[in-house]
């Protein structure tokens, strides 16, 4: 091997894909295998905030991510019945999208070197030496790297190969999305943030995508059932309009014009006693798959991959595991906070019926949680560390 790194990255998400073009920026040697035939994601919005969007428009992707995403002007809270709940504005210095997935994955897939995602590699294996690390795939194909990172998700095998396993939880919590032309809702048409209506152990989301032709609605319902963690069960419209009898006619109207809709379980997951070994490591939902409350599952990911680029240039082989575990020490405690304000943040968007101390409690902690997670400059933090 060359004194040059060679990284392989396992799973071509949004963590794999971002932290692709991260490592590149900084002049390092990247191949992502990705087990899919073609770029895949399913049809559905994401909110990308200030900490994630900033890192995506340093490495040039500024004008891609104008071009794909709402500019959120920030979230509006509301009661179940329609009633104002008074929140802060969002900073127009740091702006967040909305995006539709199907377009993120695309810009991220445009924007990377020639030949540098390999598709229809499923990775069953990882072997790793003293001198680096073998892979291998079910279509018979193996490969060497200096260090390979498991971005394969919430089920990820190189977690496995590194010796981890994670038990998750239900969160007693089923989640129905839906898109919708934004010309068949009569309260949308100029929506430009994330509207969510707050109701006693439910809530209801809406935020425009693909500039604001479409409007992602995300519906939390509380469910005893061993729903499936998948983005596409096909969901039942009337069990959803059933449990938001008597909300605000805006939730109403937006489930009536639903086609269709798809339900997940939401599964919570304690942070990993560890991430790494001495050549292998872990990024995003692999790392640290997080309940959805806060948008800010595909943010961390992100911030993961520019952590590392930032740790890894200019590394020799001999630094990869001293580097791995700088990594792991700047990235387990932030990720770990974030999973817990998750938690606390969909306690208080379900919160309706207790007394109003008790949401303004869970609403300035939420506020304090936005107030580091936003401005947080992860290269920053990693260069730190050098
Ligand atoms: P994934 O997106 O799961 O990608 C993993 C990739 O690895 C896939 O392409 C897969 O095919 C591949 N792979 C898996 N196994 C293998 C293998 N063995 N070999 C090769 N390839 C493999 N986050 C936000 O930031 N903002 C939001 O608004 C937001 N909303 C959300 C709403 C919901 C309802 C949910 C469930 C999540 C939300 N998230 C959000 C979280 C976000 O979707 C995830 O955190 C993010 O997609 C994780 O990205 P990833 O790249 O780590 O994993």
């Amino acid at each position: 091997m060359t004194d040059k790194l060679q990284i392989a990255i396992v799973g071509a998400g949004i963590g794999g894909l971002a932290a692709a073009l991260a490592l590149r920026a900084r002049g390092l040697n990247v191949t992502v295998f990705e087990q899919a035939h073609s770029p895949h994601e399913v049809g559905a919005g994401i909110s990308i905030q200030p900490n994630a969007a900033r890192l995506l428009m340093r490495i040039g992707l500024r004008d891609r991510i104008e071009n794909i995403g709402t500019r959120s002007v920030g979230l509006s809270l509301w009661t179940s019945r329609g009633e104002p709940v008074p929140t802060p504005p969002a900073s127009a210095d740091s702006p967040s999208y909305h995006v539709h997935r199907v377009e993120l994955l695309d810009m991220l897939n445009d924007a990377q070197a020639a030949g540098a995602v390999r598709f229809g590699h499923h990775c069953t294996g990882i072997r790793e030496t003293d001198r680096g690390v073998g892979l291998a795939f079910a279509n018979g194909v193996t490969a060497d790297a200096d260090i390979v990172i498991g971005a394969d998700g919430i089920h990820s095998i190189v977690q496995r190969e590194v010796g981890l396993t994670t038990n998750p939880t239900s969160e007693g919590i089923m989640a129905y999305r839906g898109l919708i032309r934004s010309e068949r809702l009569s309260w949308a048409k100029d929506l430009r943030g994330l509207k969510m209506w707050m109701g006693s152990r439910r809530s209801f989301l809406c935020f425009p995508v693909a500039r604001g032709r479409l409007i992602n609605m995300v519906a939390f319902v509380p469910s005893d059932l061993e729903s499936e963690e998948t983005w596409t069960a096909p969901g039942d419209l009337k069990a959803l309009a059933a449990e938001y009898i008597g909300w605000d006619a805006p939730v109403l109207e937006t489930i009536g014009a639903l086609d269709e809709t798809f339900r997940w379980g939401v599964y919570d997951r304690a942070p990993l006693p560890y991430w790494s070994t001495a050549r292998t490591t872990l990024l995003g939902d692999a790392a640290h798959a997080m309940v959805p409350h806060f948008g800010q599952g595909a943010g961390q990911a992100i911030e993961d991959g520019f952590a590392l680029a930032v740790l890894l240039e200019n590394a020799k082989p001999a630094d990869v595991p001293a580097r791995l575990k700088a990594y792991e020490k700047l990235r387990l405690g932030h990720t770990s906070r974030v999973q817990a304000a998750s938690r606390e943040a969909g306690r208080f968007y379900r919160s309706e019926n207790e007394d109003v101390s008790e949401r303004n409690r869970r609403m300035g902690k939420w506020m304090s949680a936005a107030g580091w997670i936003f401005p947080y400059d992860v290269e920053q933090e990693a260069a730190a560390l050098l």
